[in-house]
């Protein structure tokens, strides 16, 4: 298990880029290009190393592995391109007469293998039912190849430290996007992981890695997870209930889901990069009564709780806007939108977490960012101050199965904890 950031694969390949190329406008167009995440310059940061000469003489990275979702409207050159093929791949594959992505369908993760030039080298996802489609360079072309997928779920454990961002932070563990993507979601009702991520943040999560042949083949779920932000820790256990519906509990029973978001902003490889960066929100509160989210244009934005659809329409400064009503007098409020979520309309009922619109910049914007307001009888309120209720807690009966279960997984998070706390030291 690579604990430690130095000793990672990934971190010498990054470290090459860095090195081999002249300048930090080079790198972060290559960085842009090449993985999707943005390295801004000043957030690729090289920290002093005691290299040995072998490691110099390390070549340049062999392969990046990436996962990701096809989504709801996605086009496979979205997909690829996301995953950091390089447009003749993804040209020569979409002309490809086998036409092996013709079965992918949203929802469906792809795990793809790609060079540091871009080159996609293998391409693998589930299709259907328990058939597995892999993809893999033959000279010029690509081959595929269909089998039956046989599952076998193995628990995982792994650790890390935010030096940068939580996805270089899962790089550097070796943690798949979607493990980390959860873990966001998990705490997604006590940490913004947009913007109350600090350096030297860390956590430890243990997780179901479903295997193929011996193969990794894909994260499972999320059993156990710890993530200490900012000194404060919070746990979570995840506790499948009678009816057959699960969640995630704190270790003594109390519900992880709130009944409001804290950030509106969906987490992803592309919009975590934007978290380091942002300036106190208190200040940044006072001085115009919202919560400015800098991400990319078309980034997901979702609705923090669930309401009716109160306005969505054009309104003046602030551009493309739409307001939700929530339980009592809470409302929310997300403006310059470069879109509305299809289908969205003064009156529709939204659940938590459904997309609502895009990040944009109409209106009085000068960059494209999310303008949120929190709003409490009508009146823009500070989200952080304000009290919100939470879900219910585990009852009596269900929490004594659930301390049983729960025990040897914080078991685990203890040892994973302390082993990282080493390995910083
Ligand atoms: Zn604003």
């Amino acid at each position: 298990m690579p604990k430690d950031f130095l000793h990672s694969p990934l971190r010498f390949a990054r470290l090459g880029i860095l090195l081999a190329l002249p300048a930090f406008g080079v790198v972060a167009a290559f960085g842009t290009a090449q993985d999707g995440e943005l390295l801004l310059p000043g957030t690729a940061t090289v920290e002093p190393l005691s290299i040995d000469v072998e490691a110099t003489l390390v070549p340049a990275p062999a392969l990046f592995v990436r996962e990701d979702r096809f989504l709801r409207g996605d086009t496979p050159a979205g997909l690829l391109s996301r995953l950091g093929v390089n447009s003749d791949d993804i040209q020569s594959l979409l002309r490809s007469r086998t036409a092996p992505l013709r079965s992918l369908r949203a929802g469906m993760s792809v795990t793809a293998e790609v060079s540091a030039e871009g080159a996609l080298l293998s391409l693998s996802y589930v299709s259907g039912k328990d058939s597995i489609v892999t993809l893999t360079r033959e000279g010029e072309g690509f081959a595929s190849t269909e089998s039956r997928a046989r599952f076998e779920a193995h628990t995982t454990l792994k650790s890390g430290t935010i030096r940068s961002s939580l996805f270089a932070a899962a790089d550097a563990a070796g943690l798949p996007d979607s493990v980390a993507i959860q873990m966001a979601e998990i705490f997604g009702g006590d940490i913004d992981f947009h913007r109350d991520l600090r350096k030297n943040d860390r956590f430890s999560v243990v997780y179901e890695m479903l295997y193929l042949d011996g193969r990794a083949a894909r994260a499972g779920r999320v059993l156990a997870a710890e993530f200490v932000n900012a000194g404060k820790s919070f746990r979570a256990v995840w506790h499948s209930g009678a009816d057959g519906k699960g969640g995630y509990y704190a270790p003594d029973g109390k519900n992880l889901r709130k009944a409001f978001l804290r950030s509106p902003l969906e987490f992803s490889r592309v919009s975590s990069g934007f978290g380091l960066r942002m300036h106190p929100i208190m200040q940044q509160w006072r001085a115009h009564r919202g919560v400015d989210y800098a991400a990319p244009t078309g980034t997901r934005v979702r609705a923090v709780s669930d309401g009716t659809v109160d306005f969505a329409a054009r309104q003046g400064g602030y551009g493309n806007m739409v307001v939700i009503k929530h339980q009592g007098q809470f409302s929310t409020a997300y403006a310059h939108l470069s879109a509305f979520a299809p289908g969205l309309r003064k009156g529709a009922r939204v659940s938590q977490g459904d997309v609502i619109g895009f990040v944009g910049q109409t209106g009085w914007a000068t960059g494209p960012h999310l303008h949120y307001e929190f709003r409490v009888a009508g009146e823009p309120r500070n989200p952080l101050a304000v009290v919100l209720p939470a879900a219910e807690p585990l009852g009596a009966q269900e929490l004594a199965a659930f301390r049983a279960l729960a025990a040897p997984l914080a078991a685990q998070l203890d040892l994973l904890a302390t082993t990282n706390l080493a390995a910083l030291e």
